[in-house]
This record gives structure tokens, sequence and C-alpha cells, in this order.
């Protein structure tokens, strides 16, 4: 191979075992002569609990495992390089001068447990990422302590549980609508509570007429996305927060991604209890193997009592302490304060834009998903007719006529250099293709998007095994994903 193609990143698919072709003796590190007595590892651990050398482990100098992972990385699809329309799960950009305020001496090398009195820029932070959040969602308290949505979601449900029992009872289940993210129930399950279905209606939204059959004094809570997974706001949101009210349950709002929401409307104004923001999507937080996620769950005041504790508390002479002293409170739910590094690029985000910007980012979403949807609705066919808000889910149903379906629409735009959106979800949907451009992207970018959704679809109609057999440009083909989850090899092994 020339030394362009190289630099082209022209490789051969062998070379990713290039790492395995280091030779004995080499050496990644360099380290000073011992001079205090050798020990044997047996003379401080139990020999049976070590491993001795592992049988053909590769043996690298620093410039292999350099080059080795450096190359590995130019192999991924990511935010920096393009579109990734991921629906439901907002891959914004991720703003560069959020990693260079993160990176700060005084934030990067906060210890997490140093006391609060040393720590007072940090803690000023997290107030101040708590205030903006609860301005933003019309809700009274926060906690940042969750590390994820899931999280948060538990987090929520355990606080609805505590409110419940402090009346006497728990209650029984939990009302999840149909088209709701799976870690919805999964949440609910893993609190204690039986999961209801509620079923959608033609408009995609939640069916009233069904759920006022099924609210009664058993149920704790209604978790509802809005707008939901479809993209389409729950117009009836009123009805159904009094109707849950008027049984004494409470109102859960999966606020993943309040990417259509903001300045426009507060979950807190309209009837929400409590809910969960995911940092790493709406605030730009990196997602996946960026850096860990973030899941701050707002409540009202009725649910201010059962918050994680500590609660971070501003004194009046403008100094920050934790409080401990929560007698109801669910307890800690993560270690030290949450993914504070994740807090800080979320207040910059936050602060940046200003309550005028953020407002503007709404709008900017909207829009784009809006575009998306009537460039494309002549050549895929739209899910629901409903107005799409931040995101917008087509199906296959058109393509699939040629046998053309989903997972292949998805792995022939990897061939035309984008990542797929969502596909297969929400599950209500058959054949469902998700689609979220976020307020990031220009035009110029969601035009190729559109125009490799357009190529696609004519060679549905005229070539469909291209489709079928995509994608072609990729270091690995079409992977058999049943066996991969089944069977996964998760271990490097020699030979
Ligand atoms: C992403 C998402 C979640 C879960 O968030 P994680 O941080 O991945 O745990 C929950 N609900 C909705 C609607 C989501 O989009």
């Amino acid at each position: 191979m020339s030394k362009q193609e190289r630099a082209a990143g022209h490789f051969s698919i062998n070379e990713s075992l290039l790492f395995e072709e280091g030779s004995p003796g080499r050496r990644a590190f360099d380290l000073s002569p011992l001079d205090v007595p050798l020990k044997q590892m047996g003379d401080l651990m139990d020999p049976e609990l070590l491993r001795g050398e592992i049988d053909g482990m590769p043996e690298l100098s620093e410039v292999d495992v350099i080059r080795h992972f450096t190359r590995l990385s130019t192999w991924n699809y990511h935010i920096d390089l393009g579109l990734y329309p991921l629906g439901s799960c907002t891959m914004k950009y991720n703003p560069k001068i959020n990693e260079r305020v993160a990176r700060l001496e005084g934030f990067a090398f906060a210890h997490p447990y140093l006391p609060a009195q040393m720590i007072q820029g940090a803690l000023e932070v997290q107030k101040t990422l708590e205030d903006c959040l609860a301005e933003i969602s019309g809700m009274d308290a926060i906690t940042l302590q969750p590390a994820a949505g899931a999280h948060g979601e538990l987090t929520g449900i355990l606080m609805v549980r505590a409110y419940h029992e402090s009346r006497g009872n728990p209650r029984r289940s939990i009302l999840i609508p149909d088209s709701a993210h799976g870690t919805n129930p999964a949440s609910a399950a893993i609190a204690g509570y039986v999961v209801e279905s509620v079923p959608s209606n033609k408009r995609g939204t939640i069916d009233i007429g069904a759920l006022q059959k099924i609210v009664n004094h058993e149920v704790a809570a209604i978790m509802i996305t809005n707008p939901n997974t479809l993209g389409i706001f729950e117009s009836e949101i009123a009805e159904i927060t009094e109707l849950l009210h008027r049984q004494g349950a409470l109102v859960y709002m999966d606020g993943a991604n309040l990417n259509a929401l903001m300045g426009m409307t507060r979950p807190g104004d309209f009837g929400i209890d409590v809910l969960h923001i995911n940092l790493h999507k709406t605030f730009t937080t990196p997602h996946g193997g960026g850096g860990p996620g973030a899941g701050p769950v707002a409540v009202k005041k009725v649910l201010e009592p059962f918050l994680p504790y500590p609660v971070i508390e501003s004194k009046t002479d403008g100094t920050y302490s934790f409080n401990y002293d929560r007698p109801h409170s669910i307890g800690r739910i993560k270690a030290y304060n949450g993914q504070f590094g994740m807090h800080v690029r979320a207040l910059c985000y936050i602060l940046a834009n200003g309550a005028e910007g953020l407002k503007e980012v709404s709008e900017v979403a909207v829009l784009n998903a809006n575009y998306i949807r009537s460039k494309l609705k002549s050549a895929y066919a739209l899910a629901y007719d409903s107005a799409s808000l931040h995101e917008v889910v087509f199906s296959d149903r058109l393509q699939a006529r040629k046998d053309v379906h989903v997972w292949d629409i998805a792995k022939r735009l990897m061939d035309y250099g984008f990542h797929p959106p969502t596909v297969s979800f929400p599950l209500i949907v058959p054949g469902a293709i998700m689609i979220e451009p976020t307020e990031s992207e220009s035009r110029q970018e969601l035009d190729a998007f559109v125009q490799a959704m357009l190529a696609i679809d004519t060679e549905a109609e005229q070539n469909p095994e291209i489709v079928k057999s995509a994608p072609h440009t990729t270091r690995v083909g079409r992977i058999d994903e049943a066996a991969a989850a089944r069977k996964p090899i998760l271990r490097w092994r020699a030979g």
C-alpha cells in the first residue's frame, strides 16, 4: 500500500490486526530502575488470584499503540464528522468552548471529596445550573445526581413511590403510552410497579377515552413524553394531567429531549410533577463514548422532600453548602454529586445561548425537522399526518413493496456518508425511520442528507439489490446482528 493510500485512510480490514504484529521485547514504557526492594506479586496477593502471562499477547511500542487506536478512531462516524440524525436520541454538535471550560483546572482537578468550603465555585456552577433548568422546565427543584436519562427515570419514580408511601399506600401501577421509550417501563418495573400500556389514537397521541378507563386509585403515575417519540405534541396534556391528579396520581414526564420546548412552553406549566432532562441530548454534552451522561430530575414542591441527598443550598451570605438533613429523601443515587464535568458543559451551553438563544434553538430544531419532512414526504410514507415538532417519523411502507426495508435503507445511508437515523422505533410504527436533524445542522448538510435519502428511494425502485446488500464502502459489511447480540465476542484472543 502506498503512503498516499495510507494517508487517505485506505487500509484493508486486516490492518485492524496490525497491532498483533509487535515483536517480543518491544515496550511502550520506559521505567527507571527500582530503588526499593523488589517484592514478588505473590508476597502481596494470593498467587491463585494472579494471572500469568497472557499467551500470545502482542508486545508493542508506544508508536504501535497510538497508531492502532488512532487508526481505529478514524473508522468511526461521529458528530464532528457529519449529521447524526438519530431521532429521540438528539445528537447535536458538542460546542468546543464547553470542553475548554470543563478543562479549567479548578473544575477538572477538584477532588470529589473536597469539603464544601473548598469548592464554592463548583457548587455555584451546580446551583446555577439547577436554577436554569428549573426556569427552563417550570419546575421548583432539581437534583443533578442521576448519571443518565434512564437513571433519572428511576430516581423520579422512586420519588413518586416515596410520595405515595408517605401518604400510606405506594399504589400499584404506572401507566405508559405504547409510543414510549423502552427505558420507561424498565424504570417503572425496577421501582416495583406494574406497567400498564396506554394505546395511541390515529393522530399518534394518547387515546384519552382508553386512558379514562384505566385510571384509578391504584395508579401511582403516568409516564408521558411530550412531544412524544413520534415528534407530536400531546395537545390534550392539560386534560391528561387533570385526569390523573383527580385520582391522586402524579404525572411523570420523560423530558430526555426538550429540543422543541425551550422558551415555548414549560412542563411545569402544563401540570407535570416530575421530569428528567438529558444534558447529553438537549444541552450538548457528549453522548456515549464521548463522555458520561447526565440526567437531572426536576420536581414540583410536593416531591421536593424526597429528592436524593445531599442537596446544594445557597445561604444568604452568598455561600453554598451540602444539606444532608433530609429525613424523607430517597437517599443517594450516585457517588459524589453527579457527573460534574457535564454540569459545567451544560451550564456553559445555556449561558452562551441565553434565554433568547435557547428559544431560537427550539425554533430551528423544529424548522429543520419540518424541512426534512417536506423534502422527503413524497418518497417516504409519513407515519402520522399530525404536525411534527423536533423530529419526524416515516415508515418504509413504500419501499417495502420492493422488499427494501428500514434496515436496508439505514445500511445504504452509510455508503452515502451518513449515520443512519433511529430505526424500528417507536415500536407502534412498522418499519419506523425516525429523523431528528437538530438545530446544529446547516441547510447544505440537510440537503445532502435529503439527496441521499431520495437516491436510496430511487435505487429501491430501480436496483433494490444494491440497497439490500449495503453497506458497500464501510470497513465491515453487513454483520449478523442477531449473532452479534447473542454471541458477542468481547475479548481479544491470540490468533
Ligand atoms: C434517550 C432517551 C431516554 C434514555 O436516556 P439515557 O440517557 O440513554 O438513559 C429516555 N427517554 C427518551 C425519550 C429518550 O430519548
